[in-house]
């Protein structure tokens, strides 16, 4: 049917591509890219000594920060649509050069400047924390403001296609749909059950995830944000085939487009569920410097001291043969159907071993690498269509719910959960 070119290939880009490649019905040429090939290119050999695909596979080199670089790739690849699955970094750059070669655009994460101290975005960010009142680091201004330009090039920017943003933004927009005439209040809980048997590491890019979690939290209530110091409000919720396990408040990129997309919604809170080891681990690094993300001076040279902690970690993609046990990912719901109160649950249970035996991946890559070939098939078969900016949840559901079912996300539905204070 397409050909799609696949910008990174760590993590979640390794789980994505094989995805592609179990579905040629829809992706005959896959084309890996980013800046160390010999990683696209072993993957690639993978995928062909298993000899099950009838994807054609080719690999590229691109530094992504390029837009130049990015233009000449895709002018060289043709392809239909590209998904991009390395860093929060390269949004804008790859958003740009899609626009430039009228090519839609995939992502899973929304823009995050990788230098904060940059004054120019800095008196953006500033400003914004004022007006609207979270601090995180990542929002969606960037990204909407493209919103005209894509309309005007008739072409589609889907943003957001992993699981927490993507599949609970889908959830979302199918409770909506079958469940309720108005969703009154969400709350997300992402809980990861496995364990890798390492004292400390983190199930995506360390850099990304130890911003996220060590950041302020926040919520969306009637109309405005509260922001929580971090890790500040915590609740105990016993997860379906995991058990019983603390969780945080987090602020959480997806709460800000439901809010929007969602017709009046009273409130939206995210929960991540962290062991105290983890915690503990992480308070430490935080109190010793390692999770600055500006520049130090080290022996004449200079140092990001989260990224060099990066360096340091084991690397995500490292922990597929280690992780044993689940994870359980879902939202609930509460609101009013046919004048009635109701309360349903949708999640999903996935369980690492499993993943790592499919894919070689733990479960986190797995979450989000599904849910990002899911995205981009629905703009690939045209059953997602539109010239704009998107986030997942302004289309039908009903079509992506079917495609995680048949490709390894199954989900259940609850009408009868057990809630969060
Ligand atoms: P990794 O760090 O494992 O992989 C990142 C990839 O991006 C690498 O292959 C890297 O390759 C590539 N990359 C980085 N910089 C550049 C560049 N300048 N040019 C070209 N390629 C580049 O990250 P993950 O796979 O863990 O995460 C991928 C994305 O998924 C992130 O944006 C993350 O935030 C998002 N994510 C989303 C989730 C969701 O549920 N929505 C959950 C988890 C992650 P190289 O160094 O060779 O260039």
């Amino acid at each position: 049917m397409g050909k799609v070119l696949v910008i990174g290939c760590g993590g979640v880009a390794q789980v994505a591509i094989q995805k592609c490649a179990q579905n040629d019905a829809v992706f005959d040429e896959i084309c890996i890219a980013s800046r160390t090939v010999s990683k696209c290119d072993d993957l690639k050999k993978k995928i062909e000594a298993e000899g099950k695909s009838r994807s054609k596979i080719t690999t590229a080199k691109v530094n992504a920060d390029s837009v130049d670089e990015l233009i000449a790739l895709i002018k060289s690849v043709k392809p239909d649509v590209v998904l991009n699955l390395a860093l929060p970094y390269q949004d804008l750059t790859i958003m740009d050069a899609c626009l430039a070669c009228g090519v839609h655009y995939v992502d899973s994460a929304n823009y995050e400047p990788e230098d904060t101290e940059d004054p120019k975005w800095r008196a953006i960010y500033e400003k914004r924390c004022k007006e609207l009142g979270f601090t995180a680091y990542f929002d969606y201004s960037w990204q909407w403001a493209y919103q005209k330009k894509y309309k005007d090039a008739g072409i589609t920017a889907i943003l957001g296609t992993g699981f927490d943003p993507g599949v609970t933004s889908v959830f979302s927009a199918y409770a909506l749909k079958h469940y309720f005439d108005e969703i009154h209040t969400i709350d997300i809980l992402d809980c990861n059950g496995g364990d890798h048997g390492y004292p400390f590491a983190t199930n995506f890019n360390p850099e990304i995830n130890l911003r996220e979690v060590s950041a302020n939290g926040s919520y969306w209530e009637n109309g405005h944000w509260v922001e929580t110091k971090p890790m500040e409000i915590k609740r105990e919720y016993n997860f379906e085939q995991v058990g019983m396990k603390d969780m945080y408040l987090l602020h959480h990129e997806e709460i800000e487009s439901l809010a929007k997309n969602i017709p009046g919604v009273k409130r939206i809170r995210f929960f991540m569920t962290f062991g105290q080891s983890y915690l503990t681990h992480m308070k430490c690094l935080e109190n010793v410097g390692m999770l600055r993300t500006d520049t130090v001076m080290f022996e004449g040279k200079e140092i990001v001291p989260i990224q060099f902690l990066k360096a340091l970690l084991p690397d995500p993609a490292s922990l597929g043969p280690r992780t044993v046990g689940k994870t359980n990912i879902g939202c609930i719901y509460t609101g009013i159907k046919d004048g009635k109160k109701r309360a349903i649950k949708i999640y999903n249970v996935c369980d690492h071993q499993e993943c790592y035996k499919e894919v070689g991946s733990q479960a986190i890559s797995y979450t989000t690498g599904v849910p990002a070939m899911i995205g981009t098939m629905m703009v690939m078969t045209g059953q997602w269509k539109g010239a704009g900016v998107f986030n997942v949840e302004e289309f039908d559901p009903d079509p992506y719910m079917e495609a995680l079912n048949k490709w390894g996300l199954p989900w259940v539905v609850d009408e009868n959960p057990v809630m969060v204070d």
